[in-house]
């Protein structure tokens, strides 16, 4: 299923997504459920119960406005650093100097706050020259939790897994590496786009699948996700350790090689610059800068 979080007529509703990708077809959820977008599903899911009914009739696409999947996820996105190995060699002088001590064991792990969801098509705002010039794209598959659970062995992992969606993890480079932590640098209003819709997990297989974007038409990132170096399985196991996963909890997987940072010389995003992120399986997430 791909499960979509949309307008029409100004009410927020939740819907399947057809095939062809052309049509959505409303769920039957209470207005109040439905501003939680994809969220009340999973949760249901996770406590064993069907999905709604349809109601009413498909509607074109085209005439919606999609929201971001999960509106305003239930608590931060949780993001893995450093997870592909062609990007970890592009920024190890960069973003990465301070964590190659021990690169090979433990993953980076930071957070970006709910409140920097947008949807597909929606603008990213840039903060401004004084706040930050220096703003990043990063193409990500994100994992969507279904079944919550604590100390997830990496052999169950995948069962925990509700679906997958794409995700910007929109950086100001300079504000991430000004700050011990990247939470900041990670977390300006507007910085994560996510969409267009979630994909459940039988119908993709996140640990294969391509990863692409492009800035303005021209190719930047074309990753495959088994180059992570942390796995999907170990990433679940890890960032379950001690610390209980809720239904709906979002994992950002990493970015491939090809950010902006590590062109040369390094080029940041400028208004008017549109970012267009592909993952196969799951569609495109579009956004412009500005
Ligand atoms: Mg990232």
């Amino acid at each position: 299923m791909r499960l979509a979080t949309f307008v029409h007529q100004g009410q927020r509703q939740v819907g399947l997504v057809s095939a062809d990708g052309q049509t959505v077809t409303p769920l039957a959820l209470n207005p109040a459920d439905a501003q939680r977008g994809v969220l009340p599903l999973i949760e249901a899911a996770a406590a064993g119960q069907p999905l709604p009914a349809t109601t009413g009739a498909a509607l074109k696409l085209a005439d919606v406005k999609l929201d971001a999947p999960l509106p305003l996820p239930r608590r931060n996105l949780w993001c893995v650093g450093r997870n592909y190995h062609e990007h970890a060699k592009e920024l190890q002088g960069s973003v990465f100097k301070n964590n190659n001590a021990n690169p090979a064991v433990w993953p980076i792990v930071f957070t970006k706050v709910p409140e920097c969801v947008i949807a597909d098509g929606a603008d990213v705002v840039l903060p401004g020259d004084d706040i930050s010039p220096q703003i990043d794209y990063e193409a990500e598959l994100a994992v969507v939790i279904g079944t919550g659970g604590k100390n997830i062995a990496k052999a169950d992992a995948m069962k925990h897994i509700y679906g997958y969606t794409i995700v910007n993890d929109v950086t100001a480079r300079d504000v991430q590496m000004r700050h011990q932590q990247w939470d900041m640098g990670k977390s300006f209003d507007t910085f994560c786009p996510m969409g267009p819709w979630i994909v459940t997990a039988d119908e993709l297989d996140g640990q294969h699948t391509r990863v692409r974007c492009w800035v303005n038409g021209e190719p930047r990132q074309d990753g495959r996700t088994e180059d992570l170096i942390f796995d999907i399985p170990t990433l679940i196991e890890t960032i379950s350790r001690g610390i209980t996963l809720y239904p709906g909890d979002v994992i950002a997987t990493g970015t491939p090689a090809g950010v902006g940072l590590g062109m040369t010389p390094p080029t940041f995003l400028k208004s008017g610059d549109v970012v267009r992120i592909e993952i196969d399986g799951i569609g495109t997430l579009q956004n412009r800068f500005v």
